[in-house]
C-alpha cells in the first residue's frame, strides 16, 4: 500500500488529488485480503483509468486502482466468440486486440478512455453501440461481504450510461473480469452520421475500417484528455417523456432529439448547453469545448470548486431556459 499518494496524472481531468492511501489490485488472489483492508479505513473507493471521475483534492481512506491483466477466448460458440477480459486492461487496447483476432463487434467503441472494468459501471456507448449489447456477463467481488459474484448482462441492469453497478453504494462492487458475447455473423452499425457519411465507409466497410474511421472523427471532434485535461461528455443526454419533448419542440422547433424505442426522446444536452450560449465559455480555469459543447475542459490549474461551479451554472441556466435538468455524468469522488 502507498501512502499520500499523488493522483493528479491518474484523472484525465488533471484535477490536483492526494489518496490517503493507494492498493494496486494486481490479481485475484489478493481479493480478500482487500476485503479485510477496507475495515481499517472509514472509507473505500474503486479507480481504474480515471476517464469519468471527478476528484477532491485529498482523498481520505483507502484507493483501489485496478490493473490486473489478462484476454482469453473462453469459448466458440456457433454463434458467438465468448471473450474473457480483465478489469485492468485499457478498454481501447482491448477493443484492438480483438479485431486483430476476428473477433467483431467492439469497432464502434474505439478510442473511448479507460479499462474494461469500468466500462460497465455506465455501460459505455458510442456511434450507435451500447457495450450491454456486448457483454455476455460480468465477474464481480463484493469488497463488503468477501464474495466473488458473476452477473448475467440482465442482471447488470444496464440502461442508457448506467448500470446497477454506478447506483450501488460506492465501494461494493470491484469488477474483476468482463465477459463479451462478440458476434460471428458481423453487421456493421453505421446509422450515426459521422459514420454513415464517412467517405471510407460507403461500400461494405469492414470493421477495421470502422474502427479507423471512428477513431479518426473522435481524434478530430474531441480534446486529447493526454493534451488538454476533461472528463469526456460532462452531462448525460436527458431522456425525457414524449408529453415533456412535444413542449419543448414547440418552443424550440430545432431542438435536437432522438425518439426511443419506449417512447421517450433522447434530448442532445450538447444543443441545449450551446443554445444557452455556453459553448467555448469560460469560468474559473475550466470551459466548455468550443467544438463539442457537452466536454467540459481544464484551462490549466482547474480544481475541483472551478468545475463544479460551472456545472451548476450550466444546469441552473439549462433548467430555466429549457425546463430540462441536467445530470452529471463522470462520478464525484468524496
Ligand atoms: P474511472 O474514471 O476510473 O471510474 C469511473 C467509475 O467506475 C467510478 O465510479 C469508479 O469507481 C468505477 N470503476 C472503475 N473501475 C471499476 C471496477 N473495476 N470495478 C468497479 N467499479 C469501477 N464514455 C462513454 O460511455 N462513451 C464515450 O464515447 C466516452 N468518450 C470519452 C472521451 C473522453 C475524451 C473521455 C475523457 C471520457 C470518455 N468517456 C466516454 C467516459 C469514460 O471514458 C468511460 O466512462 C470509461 O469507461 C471510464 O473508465 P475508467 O477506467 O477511466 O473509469
Ligand atoms: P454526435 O454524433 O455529434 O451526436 C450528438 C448526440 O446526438 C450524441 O450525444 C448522440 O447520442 C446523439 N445521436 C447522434 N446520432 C444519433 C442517432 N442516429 N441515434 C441516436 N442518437 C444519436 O456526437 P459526438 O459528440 O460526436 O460523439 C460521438 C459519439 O461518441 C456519441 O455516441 C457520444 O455519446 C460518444 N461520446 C461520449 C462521450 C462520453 O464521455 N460519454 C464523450 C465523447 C463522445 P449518444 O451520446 O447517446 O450516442
Amino acid at each position: 500500500m502507498l501512502n499520500n499518494h499523488d493522483l493528479s496524472r491518474c484523472n484525465t481531468f488533471g484535477l490536483p488529488c492526494v489518496a490517503q492511501t493507494l492498493f494496486k489490485f494486481e490479481q485475484v488472489s489478493q481479493l480478500p485480503e482487500l476485503s479485510t483492508a477496507i475495515n481499517e479505513f472509514a472509507q473505500h473507493r474503486v479507480l481504474g483509468g480515471g476517464s469519468n471521475v471527478i476528484v477532491p483534492p485529498n482523498l481520505p481512506g483507502l484507493t483501489i486502482q485496478v490493473a490486473n491483466k489478462g484476454i482469453r477466448l473462453l469459448r466458440e460458440h456457433d454463434n458467438f466468440w465468448l471473450i474473457e477480459a480483465c478489469a485492468g486492461e485499457v478498454w481501447h487496447d482491448f477493443v484492438a486486440y480483438t479485431l486483430e483476432q476476428g473477433w467483431y463487434g467492439l469497432e464502434n467503441l474505439a478510442l473511448i478512455p479507460g479499462t474494461v472494468g469500468a466500462a460497465p459501471v455506465q455501460n459505455i456507448g458510442a456511434y450507435g453501440l451500447e457495450l450491454d449489447q456486448r457483454v455476455h456477463s460480468v465477474l464481480a467481488w463484493n469488497l463488503l461481504e468477501g464474495e466473488l459474484h458473476e452477473f448475467s448482462a440482465e442482471e447488470c441492469e444496464f440502461s442508457y450510461r448506467d448500470s446497477m453497478f454506478k447506483r450501488a453504494k460506492s465501494g461494493t462492487w470491484l469488477i474483476v473480469a468482463v465477459r463479451f458475447k462478440l458476434p460471428r455473423a458481423w453487421q456493421p452499425l453505421l446509422q450515426y452520421p459521422d459514420l454513415r457519411d464517412h467517405a471510407s465507409l460507403q461500400a461494405a466497410p469492414t470493421a477495421k475500417a470502422i474502427f479507423d474511421a471512428v477513431c479518426e472523427v473522435r481524434r478530430t471532434k474531441l480534446p486529447d484528455p493526454t493534451k488538454v485535461g476533461n472528463a469526456g461528455s460532462f452531462f448525460k443526454n436527458p431522456v425525457v417523456l414524449a408529453e415533456q419533448f412535444e413542449l419543448l419542440r414547440s418552443q424550440h422547433p430545432n431542438v435536437v432529439a432522438y425518439a426511443q424505442a419506449d417512447g421517450k426522446y433522447k434530448v442532445a444536452a450538447g444543443w441545449l448547453i450551446d443554445q444557452a450560449g455556453w459553448k467555448g465559455r469560460a469560468a474559473g480555469a475550466v470551459s466548455m469545448h468550443p467544438r463539442q459543447a457537452l466536454v467540459m475542459t481544464n484551462c490549466g490549474g482547474a480544481v475541483l470548486e472551478d468545475v463544479l461551479n460551472l456545472a451548476q451554472q450550466i444546469q441552473v441556466d439549462v433548467q430555466q431556459k429549457f425546463g430540462v435538468q441536467l445530470e452529471q455524468e463522470p462520478v464525484l469522488y468524496a
